[in-house]
């Protein structure tokens, strides 16, 4: 559910006309809810009440500051992938205690760097990953708080490039190989074992691949405890899907109640690292369009914002509702919905049978508050795009939009060219 709906045929963003928001700070531009985002950590924080866990936001879905902060406030940890992330974690004031770290290129850097910030643990998707931090743990002389990440080759039925969870996948330590590392864990000096994290995919739409992977994990840490291994922690990773066209993705409350007989004996601290079920669904992306264009076979409608700005339709075919910003009555036209780059690739949306549109009119690519603005790029050397929250009958910018000067920020040119 979110908070951007018509009234009066007008597309408002909680209580502000999108249209007002694209006029005064220009196109292309994300527009985010803030009552969306404290919704869907609320319905997170609902689902997991009255046992010990923590909601540990994954950065790489939206990480803008105001995003970070709203969250912050009401609770939320971070999942971070790099130390950039948890640079922006940390500064949106994200306790340490609430961040968990994952990805399997962690440098020596990024490591010293959550180390001396204090993270929760270090979710360690490799033994020679293991090693690095045992040895950078002791040169600061502290030890190091760490979860395998084990991959319990499940299918989440969900696009290959987000699955993470299967045995060709380059995530996490294979299941059957995981004992012996945590065996070799258990003797590294600087660390401390302090947990088991899963994540098998992202925009998953059913229950049975979360039951099935965490059935895996949980006989594991029987068969750790058998060998004294005692752990605090069970990360089960994020990954819940959301309605982007027709999907009916289960609720968080929906997945509480289906992995609640298989944790509620094992007395553990749960970790959850939504990203796309808390930011999706709370942003939108608004386009103009630019020109119309008529080939034999297609009619396409080019608008101000491409690939660079908004990745997942290129990358992963992925679809986006695209609503007119004033409804109308005008006669149904089937588009292609083009950006500016110069891409084949470079589509928003595809066959869509909208309302004819116009020159100069604007429309709303919906359910881009995940994935959206954090794979952006300045590819054809576009500056990029403007972002705005809104709280109720007001907005604001929290990211300006780039200018030129920004695309020669850091870059010099040598002597021999002056
Ligand atoms: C991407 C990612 C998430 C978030 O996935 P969503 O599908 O956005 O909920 C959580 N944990 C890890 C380790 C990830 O890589």
């Amino acid at each position: 559910m979110h908070d951007f709906k018509y009234k009066n045929s007008e597309l408002y963003a909680e209580g502000v006309p999108v249209r007002e928001i694209a006029e005064k700070v220009g196109t292309p531009v994300y527009i985010y809810s803030h009552n969306t985002l404290l919704r869907h950590l609320n319905a997170y924080k609902d689902a997991f009440d009255g046992q010990p866990h923590i909601i540990c936001f994954a950065l790489k879905a939206n990480s803008n500051p105001a995003v970070l902060r709203t969250l912050a406030k009401n609770g939320s940890g971070a999942d971070v992938v790099s130390g950039g992330e948890l640079y922006l974690a940390l500064k949106a004031g994200i306790p340490a205690k609430k961040i968990v770290y994952a990805g399997v290129g962690k440098t020596d850097n990024e490591i010293a760097q959550a180390l001396k910030a204090g993270i929760l643990m270090f979710n360690v998707e490799s033994s020679d990953e293991m090693a690095a931090i045992n040895r950078v743990a002791g040169s600061l002389k502290v030890k190091a708080p760490i979860a395998l990440r084990v991959n319990p080759d499940i299918d989440p039925k969900t696009h290959p490039y987000i699955s993470t969870g299967l045995k060709e996948s380059k995530f996490g330590i294979p299941i059957e190989k995981a004992l012996e590392n945590y065996r070799l864990a258990k003797k590294l000096p600087n660390l401390e074992v302090v947990g088991i994290h899963k994540h098998i995919g992202s925009q998953i739409t059913t229950l049975q691949p979360f039951v099935d992977a965490l059935k895996k994990v949980i006989k594991l840490i029987n068969t750790l405890r058998d060998e004294g291994i005692e752990i605090k922690n069970i990360d089960i990773g994020g990954g819940l899907g959301i309605p982007y066209n027709d999907e009916h993705p289960p609720h968080p409350k929906d997945l509480s109640k289906a992995i609640q007989p298989l944790l509620k004996d094992i007395g553990l601290n749960i970790i959850l690292e939504p990203g796309r079920s808390i930011a999706g669904n709370a942003g939108i992306f608004v386009t103009k369009v630019l020109y119309k264009k008529k080939h034999p076979k297609k009619e396409f409608v080019i608008v101000d914002g491409g690939m660079n700005d908004l990745l997942r339709p290129s990358l992963y075919s992925a679809f986006h509702n695209v609503l007119p910003l004033k409804k109308n009555s005008r006669k149904k036209t089937r588009y292609d919905i083009v950006g500016p780059i110069c891409e084949s690739g470079d589509f928003l949306a595809k066959e869509r049978e909208l309302n004819s549109l116009s020159q100069g009119e604007m429309i709303a690519v919906m359910s881009t508050g995940a994935y959206g603005f954090t794979m952006s790029s300045n590819y054809n050397s576009r500056p990029r795009v403007a972002e705005v929250m809104v709280k109720g009958g007001k907005f604001y910018t929290v990211r300006e939009r780039e200018k030129y000067r920004d695309l020669v920020r850091g870059t010099k040119v040598p002597d021999f060219l002056k």
